[in-house]
């Protein structure tokens, strides 16, 4: 059954826990997340970004991942993550992608609707999943405004006019945080939840504290976005390795890395809910 879909992961919008979507950028990443995965029998998306596509390419990374999704058991689904133009969604599903993200956040909202829309209609031909982003989630040291924040009324629209499987929405949380420090505004996706007919995603969730991670999938977030930690996580451990075993051989240092990471997308998958349930 894999590489799957994110509607063939067992998640929908009244599930009590949510799946974790894990960037991946080579194949250590990508093995390293699929070890988790089967340690704790837990479903898991392994995300495509647009800075590894350039790091990488496309078509090694999501050939890679379904060789070694096709390894495993438990489901495993592999996901566009931010495309901004039509181009770059194509590809993915020519290729064979499973989900596709359009983040139209950046645009006028009628032309994020018509945009999204088109990415659903491709997706769905192939049998993919797509997932749309209303309000803005900022990156690095941008704070999140008020008007950043999702408006329900709107969010409503959004996920009706365009179809979405999955909907992206701003509630505090933002991208590249290196250490978890920010709060969600759990009132408002306690609205989001009631109001909107599909599944809620939530993205920057390494700059998260636990608490209000846990207090998210309670009130209906439904999918993790985690990129940045992972990479932290890796970066320490290789320097700390590098450091104090100067003779060691590079290949035993990486797998000391995969290891690091396997060990935090566990713990992720614990915090989530996900455990078990793959
Ligand atoms: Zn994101």
């Amino acid at each position: 059954m894999n590489p799957c879909n994110l509607n063939q992961l067992g998640i929908d919008r009244d599930t009590p826990w949510a799946v974790g979507h894990f960037n991946i950028h080579n194949q250590e990443f990508i093995r390293a997340v699929v070890k988790a995965a089967e340690k704790e029998r837990s479903p898991a998306i392994l995300a495509v970004g647009m800075m590894s596509i350039k790091y990488m390419g496309l078509e090694p990374l999501i050939t890679s991942c379904q060789v070694i999704s096709k390894e495993t058991e438990v489901p495993v689904a592999i996901h566009l993550d931010h495309a901004r133009d039509l181009e770059i969604v194509e590809q993915a599903l020519d290729l064979g992608i499973n989900s596709v993200m359009f983040d139209g956040s950046a645009l006028s909202y009628e032309e994020n609707v018509t945009k999204t829309t088109k990415v659903v209609q491709m997706a769905h031909e192939r049998g993919a999943t797509a997932e749309g982003e209303i309000g803005i989630v900022p990156h690095g040291t941008d704070q999140v405004k008020d008007s950043d924040m999702t408006d329900p009324a709107r969010a409503v629209e959004f996920a009706e006019r365009t179809g979405v499987d999955f909907l992206a929405v701003s509630l505090g949380s933002v991208h590249g945080m290196k250490s978890a420090e920010a709060s969600l505004n759990q009132d408002l996706l306690k609205t989001l939840h009631q109001q909107i007919p599909v599944p809620l995603v939530l993205h920057g969730a390494s700059g998260v504290v636990d608490d209000h991670i846990a207090a998210a999938v309670a009130n209906g977030i439904r999918k993790i976005n985690v990129n940045t930690g992972l990479k932290v996580v890796l970066k320490n451990d290789l320097t700390r390795c590098f450091r104090d075993s100067p003779d060691s051989d590079l290949l035993q240092d990486f797998e000391g890395g995969m290891e690091a990471i396997t060990t935090e997308v566990a713990s992720k998958m614990r915090l989530f809910g996900s455990s078990g349930k793959g």
